[in-house]
């Protein structure tokens, strides 16, 4: 490529609302540029090594057996009633309407979709098990987008299904995706860790996330000094004895657990199990204007639900929709509203960061016969609130028994999950077995953010010039910067035989012949993160050598011409 004929949209300046040294050097390199909040262009240079990210991620893909596909990014409303997540989902799914008043949203994954296509085309255990993987469009509506394309609303995943007769072989599948994205990971470069990880929202038994290790990570990781464990903190079980340090609760006073009679009524009445959600139960206590202590907020884990009283106390709660007596939030919380005391009980409770989004939960002020149905809860919002709480601190034991615990920023770039009969059973995807028999499938489903990794590699690989490409993503792999060819045929013609030795070689190759002083050529190759630099000049051509600089180079070094492609080899 020719620099003079290419959009090089590189910025001094470092643009002001961007917080997150990648934000910044994907504006400054010319990489992309914000449309909207959570919405971004990429521009030519970006897409270079977006394409090359999801390159990587196809052919090990591939590799693993999984076979592509490409689903619709609209998709319609029955398909999630069916599976019961258009009412669940919250916030983040963006919905809309046709012409014809039908409803649809903007897919956020894929676990519908897909499952409609499977239960319709595999009919015999003997097409299992498959996986299936697209690299899609994904749109969420983040709360709060940021960090430019690292959360972003409109979004390119790679995410992957697989369907089979038992959990046997989910586990296999589920193993040689662990591998593949190690695979993927380590020929990104990146520095990486699988860690345990809460299923969440999506549902099932068994899940880990893959994270980058940067400091402007929004998750936190805990490791082991001592053996190969490493969770997120949302999953990492408290070995501490209590009392050698302040339990959660202490750690953010306002916050106490419900006792047992409020949360076996609530999951009886939501028909939920109450020992998966007791651990991840999160009651807010608050006095009123008379001293009187009230239920303000409950958090449940998973799909589950919430419940809030005193609506008003919590931000992001969208317009109530309807009004509950009291005798029904009576109902849901087991107690009578506005005197839920007392609320300060024995169990430390651990909050569950990834708690899923809920609707339809009851909340209401402290007044007689004024509680509100139906009230969107925000979930960003109300974890906000509680992000400092955490069930293990850095120094515990481990919960593997060897070590202790360190914490350490992670941006999650990857996440497998096996979802089991979730959707499958609530779709009714079956297959015949050996006898005959109708069986619900089990199924995986395994997530890579592949536009979040391009901006999780800046975070690992850049110096205060700019980005540092590793060579397999880098939108170029060389430049070569030729001074004055404008003026000296020696160097234009040196320059062009270069740039074409080493295209017909197979490299990626960026010629800077742009009319440009040397030093905004320098600079603009260097905030661009080309990994190698060859400088084509009178003087060096004189010598008979090229100057070559590695990205990562303190130095340069002059060498012969003949020498620069077996050099680069
Ligand atoms: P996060 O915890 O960051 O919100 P998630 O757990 O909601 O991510 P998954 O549903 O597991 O995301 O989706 C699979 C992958 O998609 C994630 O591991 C992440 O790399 C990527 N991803 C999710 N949300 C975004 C986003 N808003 N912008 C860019 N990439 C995203
Ligand atoms: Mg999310
Ligand atoms: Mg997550
Ligand atoms: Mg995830």
């Amino acid at each position: 490529m020719r620099a003079s004929r290419y959009l090089i949209a590189t910025q001094k300046e470092t643009p002001a609302d961007a917080e997150i040294i990648s934000h910044q050097l994907m504006l400054r390199a010319g990489m992309i540029r914000k449309l909207a909040a959570g919405l971004y262009t990429w521009l030519p240079m970006g897409l270079r090594t977006l394409r090359k990210v999801e390159r990587i991620v196809r052919e090990e893909m591939d590799k693993s057996g999984a076979q592509e596909v490409l689903m619709p990014a609209v998709q319609p409303a029955e398909l999630w009633q069916e599976s019961g997540r258009w009412t669940q989902y919250g916030g983040e799914l963006l919905r809309m309407n046709d012409r014809h008043g039908r409803e649809f949203c903007f897919g956020p994954t894929h676990e519908e979709v897909i499952t409609d296509l499977i239960r319709n085309e595999v009919k015999s255990y003997k097409e299992l098990p498959a996986n299936f993987y697209q690299i899609q469009t994904k749109f969420r509506d983040e709360r709060r987008p940021r960090f430019g394309v690292m959360r972003a609303r409109e979004f390119i995943m790679k995410d992957a299904y697989s369907f089979h007769l038992d959990a046997e072989s989910l586990n296999e599948t589920y193993q040689v995706m662990h591998r593949t994205y190690c695979s993927i990971f380590d020929r990104l470069g990146l520095d990486y860790r699988p860690v345990q990880a809460d299923s969440g929202a999506i549902g099932g038994s068994a899940s880990h996330e893959f994270h980058v290790l940067a400091s402007s990570g929004e998750d936190d990781i805990v490791f082991s000094t001592e053996s190969d464990y490493a969770a997120n903190i949302e999953k990492a079980e408290a070995v501490a004895p209590a009392g050698e340090r302040p339990s959660p609760a202490e750690q953010m006073k306002e916050v106490a657990t419900p006792g047992q009679r409020t949360i076996d009524a609530i999951a009886a009445f939501l028909d939920i199990d109450a020992t998966r959600t007791v651990k991840t139960l999160l009651v807010k206590a608050e006095e009123d204007e008379n001293g009187k202590s009230g239920l303000v907020a409950l958090i449940l884990r998973g799909d589950h639900t919430l419940n809030e009283i005193k609506a008003e106390n919590l931000p992001g709660v969208a317009e109530p929709l309807t009004m509950a007596t009291d005798e029904e939030i009576k109902r849901v919380i087991g107690c009578e509203p506005g005197s839920i005391g007392p609320v300060n009980l024995p169990v430390p409770c651990i909050v569950d960061r990834s708690a899923a989004h809920l609707a339809d939960f009851v909340c209401g002020a402290n007044r007689d016969d004024y509680h509100l149905t139906g009230v969107n809860w925000d979930r960003d919002a109300a974890l906000g609130r509680v992000e400092d709480l955490r069930n293990v601190v850095e120094g515990d034991p481990s919960p593997d028994g060897k070590g202790t615990l360190e914490i350490r920023r992670g941006i999650e770039v990857g996440h497998i999950f096996k979802l089991g009969n979730k959707y499958s059973k609530a779709m009714n995807a079956t297959v015949l077995d050996e006898n005959g028999k109708s069986v619900v499938m089990e199924m995986g489903c395994y997530g890579v953010g592949v536009s979040r990794i391009v901006a999780a590699s800046i975070e690992q690989n850049h110096d205060d010039k700019g980005i540092i490409w590793p060579d397999a993503i880098a939108p170029f792999e060389v430049a070569i910067v030729t001074l004055n060819a404008h003026k000296s045929p020696t160097v234009a013609e040196a320059g062009e035989k270069l740039y074409e030795q080493l295209r017909q070689a197979g490299f990626d190759v960026l010629i800077d012949d742009r009319n440009e002083r040397p030093g905004v050529k320098f600079a603009d190759m260097e905030l661009i993160g080309i990994p190698h630099r060859f400088v084509v000049s009178d003087r060096g051509l004189a010598a008979g050598t090229l100057e070559y600089k590695g990205r990562r180079d303190e130095d340069k070094q002059d060498i012969p011409v003949a020498e620069a492609l077996p050099f680069l080899i």
